[in-house]
């Protein structure tokens, strides 16, 4: 699937590099013990440390350690045994110490991969530069006062992971699913809940263009802090159009960091960008180098869950399941636990297909999660098990579904409240073929003069006979046994 620009003089290609900040799930800070629940009152999660008060020295989170090499783990890179903080300097009122303590030249992940499974099936493997560790700024509040402006630092020293992709996307579609795999592998490993609309999972997009089939790389643009996928994708999108534009018209594209407005669906300059040596970045003379032990490492690995990619793998081969559904299943954590259980002793196929088309084209058209599906694993699996053994039609399990997806009753309660019961007693079945025939001799005669198709005609009748409960299979082989005498 590729994406072209057509432009005046030619087309033209998108480079797309993403950085992503994503908050480390820790109850505690980087660099001290106060908490980092989101939406408490202002002001009210922040320690001295944090305040960046005379004297207060930084003590690193250990537990963020670990999520960071768990991270890297995840992303199949390199987890650097000795890594070093810097301080990132630069002046705001968000950010009390006057510098961020972040990673510079010795971050604690170097390179990595990311597979994406795009919708038609396809994979691409995009290259991961870096993950370091950094704390987060606080927050300036706007909107509380005419003439002033106020400072919430609870989410000073937030610890963030920063995940530095390779410029190896070349559509906005990429981009959307390098963004929605990470977020899969984060969730995966619990070491970030992804939540993108509360800001744990933050995108900045560097886009730049160039004439299909020129290596170059040009000017690029840094797009910060779109908040959902979609989003980004629309900027990422805008953004080249707007370069190629600029470039055709004679102009040059100055590097700076913009903003996306989705309201107006355009980028607007914010400031020039800054080169790394603007911000005067140096060793953290109050933290130790970090010191990784093999064993530390070794340790984290070996408690690795399974990971998506794993996982589909796994989908495809033990329950024979397509790429994409099998990519459908996996790319929530809960999905695929939720299929696990239904396709239990059950086939597998069959309940892929239950829970993909049916199940999700339910929550979707409600908006909701798995987690709040009317339907459970349990459940479902018993309505495939009454159409396994021949208990309802798949007619009335359709039927049966809809209903339990209304009231959120079992399975079982449906099927005797509604009376959906399929007739599989033959004896009964073959009185109301009798009766079909005897009323249909013209449509007899039709049949064994070789017209197949009114089999069909004559499998309709005994099924409305039967008010849509009779077995259609037994049907059509009591019918053809009854029109061959
Ligand atoms: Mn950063």
């Amino acid at each position: 699937m590729s994406y072209i620009i057509k432009g005046e003089t030619g087309d033209w290609e998108v480079v797309i590099g993403l950085e992503v900040h994503a908050q480390v799930t820790s109850k505690a800070k980087l660099f001290s013990g106060a908490p980092t629940e989101f939406g408490a009152e202002p002001n009210t999660q922040v320690s001295f440390v944090d305040a960046a008060m005379p004297g207060m020295l930084p003590v690193l989170n250990e537990y963020a350690v670990e999520q960071a090499v768990k991270t890297g783990l995840g992303l199949k890179a390199k987890v650097n045994r000795n890594s070093v903080f810097a301080r990132k300097n630069y002046f705001y009122a968000d950010l009390p110490f006057g510098y961020q303590i972040s990673q510079f030249d010795q971050p604690i992940v170097g390179e990595g991969t990311i597979v994406l499974d795009m919708p038609d099936g396809t994979s691409r493997a995009v290259g991961v530069e870096r993950l370091h560790l950094e704390q987060d700024a606080g927050k300036l509040v706007h909107d509380m006062h005419a003439t002033k402006s106020f400072v919430d630092l609870n989410r000073a020293g937030v610890p963030l992971m920063e995940i530095v992709s390779k410029p190896d996307m070349r559509s906005p579609e990429e981009a959307g699913a390098y963004l929605r795999k990470l977020r899969a592998i984060l969730r995966y490993l619990g070491t970030c809940d992804g939540n993108m609309e509360e800001g744990s999972m933050r995108c900045d997009a560097n886009v730049s263009v160039r004439p299909v089939g020129s290596k170059e790389l040009r000017t690029r643009c840094e797009i910060k802090n779109v908040n959902s996928v979609r989003f980004v994708m629309q900027a990422i999108d805008h953004e080249a159009r707007r370069h190629v534009e600029v470039y055709e018209g004679g102009g040059k594209i100055d590097q700076e960091t913009r903003l996306y407005d989705p309201g107006q669906n355009e980028t607007r300059a914010m400031r020039s960008k800054e080169m790394a040596h603007d911000y005067r970045y140096f060793p953290d003379p109050d933290l130790l180098p970090v010191e990784l032990t093999e064993e530390f490492v070794a340790q984290i690995a070996k408690n690795l869950p399974e990971l998506p990619d794993d996982k589909k793998a796994r989908f495809e081969k033990e329950y024979g399941l397509t790429a994409y559904d099998a990519d459908v299943l996996v790319s929530e954590k809960e999905n695929a636990l939720f299929f696990e259980e239904v396709a239990k002793g059950r086939d597998p196929k069959q309940a892929a297909n239950w829970v993909i088309t049916n199940l999700f084209g339910v929550l979707n058209k409600k908006g909701v999660g798995i987690t709040e599906s009317p339907v459970s694993a349990k459940n479902l699996g018993r309505l495939i098990d009454l159409i396994a053994d021949n208990t309802i039609s798949g007619r009335q399990a359709k039927e049966a579904f809809e209903a339990m997806v209304e009231t959120g009753k079992d399975t079982d309660a449906i099927v005797a409240e509604k009376g959906l019961k399929q007739i599989t007693d033959t004896g009964a079945i073959a009185a109301a073929v009798d009766q079909v025939l005897a009323a249909n001799a013209d449509k007899v005669a039709q049949f064994k003069a070789g017209k197949e198709q009114v089999l069909g005609w004559f499998v309709g009748q005994v099924m409305k006979a039967s008010q849509g409960k009779a077995n259609p299979a037994m049907c059509n082989e009591l019918l053809r046994k009854k029109l061959a005498q």
